[in-house]
């Protein structure tokens, strides 16, 4: 009853973090030092982004979510480039494209006391190339006096400079209307989906597996939060178990429970309830039964998962009808069919009797982990400097395409995109995801990984 009304009345039962990837995302481009940081800073109306006395410094975090007029929208602050290393002209050149691949509007920062440039020429050339929506903010303008500044940069032949104070919000607001009204409904790039709320888990497999042994077992164990709406005839549709000490919503539990017998269509019916609930989900436990053969049904699941984009964890139920030569067996199959997902964490248990299913939050919770890992720009890149130089593409007819940077343009799962000279060989691709799994981990989580290729 306790655990009722911590969710009765107008609790929210649709739980989970706001799906964020279809917000339009805006690139802030320009030199280090013109405000940048500043500007997401004043932008985000926080101080997030940690403004750097010295030029060039590498900063970590790279996308936020931001909000101007009732329109959400990523900032995505490529600021962060070494430029000590690459040298301007370098970073110039990396922050247009970046900007250009994963943006829908690139607000491009010029030092109005400064003026343009040879840099913003650069960059302003490459922007317009491209096509997509340019806005010029005319920073450090701090006073009205200050404006004649900002309008000779119109040469840079961009449209309307905006004249901006990053640091003291003169001229802002003008510019994010401006900003908000350039912005497509939905983002052409999906970016990423922050998980800070309850986890949400689609606890899948096929018929007989165990599903609902094992979530009456975890229901027994942990604490059900919430098993029924009150006040209402329906099945709740989803369930909220606590863990160690911590809420985990079971996505789509009422087809668990309920046990519907189809006998038309059954596949189908139960392949889009798996669907859905793997897209409801954050992480799906693709259950196993380890006492049978492993069947194709089991590999199609764990392949919507993949497909999906969800973090995954495999599980070996019925442990206790393993034998010795069925354990051998079942290494077998599964170094067979399931080899494209040896990074998901396996657990062996018994749901039956409760054995080791203890084990399932510890595993649940380093696949999340893997599924929200970002990497630093700059890590990733010293990381691929070193692995081309000792592991360059393959010759192709006389040709070696070179990966010459790359960024992560999201999570959830990390996404991935490398800029470079040719297309990849899909061989090379695979070395270049072990090879980052193998430096970075990634457990429990599908990596994508995207090729732009340079005119
Ligand atoms: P970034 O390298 O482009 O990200 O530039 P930062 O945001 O780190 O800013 C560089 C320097 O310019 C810092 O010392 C800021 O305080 C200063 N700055 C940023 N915006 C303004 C502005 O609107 N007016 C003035 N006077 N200084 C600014
Ligand atoms: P579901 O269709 O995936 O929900 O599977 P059920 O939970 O209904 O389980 C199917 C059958 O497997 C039932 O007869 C269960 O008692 C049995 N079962 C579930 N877990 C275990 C286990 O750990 N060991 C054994 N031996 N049987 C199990």
């Amino acid at each position: 009853p306790e655990d009722l009304a911590l969710l009765s009345g107008e609790t929210d039962l649709s739980f989970g973090a706001p799906d964020t990837s279809s917000w339009p995302t805006v690139a802030i481009v320009g030199r280090p030092n013109v405000g940048k940081s500043t500007l997401v800073n004043r932008i985000l109306g926080r101080r997030e982004a940690v403004v750097l006395d010295e030029p060039g410094v590498t900063r970590d975090r790279v996308t936020y979510e931001a909000q101007w007029n009732g329109r959400d929208f990523h900032l995505v602050d490529t600021g962060g480039w070494d430029v000590g290393v690459k040298g301007l002209d370098k970073a110039v050149a990396q922050q247009a494209e970046i900007a250009i691949s994963l943006a829908d509007v690139a607000l491009f920062v010029v030092d109005a006391n400064v003026g343009a440039t040879a840099s913003d020429e650069e960059m302003m050339r490459l922007l317009r190339s491209s096509k997509k929506p340019v806005i010029l903010a005319a920073n450090k303008v701090d006073s009205e006096r200050a404006e004649a500044d900002a309008a000779a940069l119109w040469n840079l032949g961009l449209g309307e400079p905006y004249p901006i104070s990053a640091l003291h919000g003169r001229g802002v607001g003008d510019l994010l209307d401006v900003l908000v009204q350039a912005l497509p409904e939905v983002g052409e790039n999906r970016v990423e989906r922050p998980s800070d709320s309850t986890p949400r888990v689609a606890l899948v497999g096929r018929p007989n597996v165990g599903k609902s042994s094992l979530l009456n077992s975890l229901a027994g164990s942990g604490r059900a939060v919430v098993s029924e709406v009150p006040g209402t005839t329906r099945d709740p549709v989803d369930e909220v178990l606590e863990l160690e000490g911590k809420e985990w919503v079971f996505v789509d539990t009422a087809g668990i429970r309920r046990r519907i017998k189809q006998t038309v269509g059954a596949d189908y019916y139960s392949v889009l309830r798996t669907q859905a609930a793997i897209e409801n989900a954050e992480v799906a436990l693709v259950l196993l039964d380890g006492g049978e053969p492993l069947t194709e049904q089991d590999v199609k699941v764990v392949n919507q998962v993949v497909e999906a984009g969800r973090a995954l964890v495999i599980v070996n139920n019925k442990w206790d009808l393993v034998d010795e030569y069925r354990q051998q067996v079942l290494k077998r199959e599964q170094v067979a069919d399931l080899a494209h997902v040896d990074w998901a964490p396996k657990i062996n248990i018994a749901a039956k009797t409760g054995w080791h299913t203890n084990r399932i939050v510890r595993a649940l919770e380093a696949a999340l982990e893997g599924w929200t890992t970002r990497i630093p720009t700059s890590r990733l890149n010293a990381f691929l400097g070193e692995l081309v130089a000792a592991h360059p593409h393959p010759l192709r007819g006389g040709k070696q395409p070179r990966i010459l940077y790359a960024t992560q343009a999201g999570v959830c799962p990390p996404r991935f995109v490398l800029f470079t000279t040719g297309f990849l060989d899909p061989q090379y691709r695979r070395f270049v995801e072990r090879r980052l799994r193998e430096t970075f981990g990634f457990v429990g989580s599908p990596v994508r990984i995207g090729v732009r290729v340079r005119e």
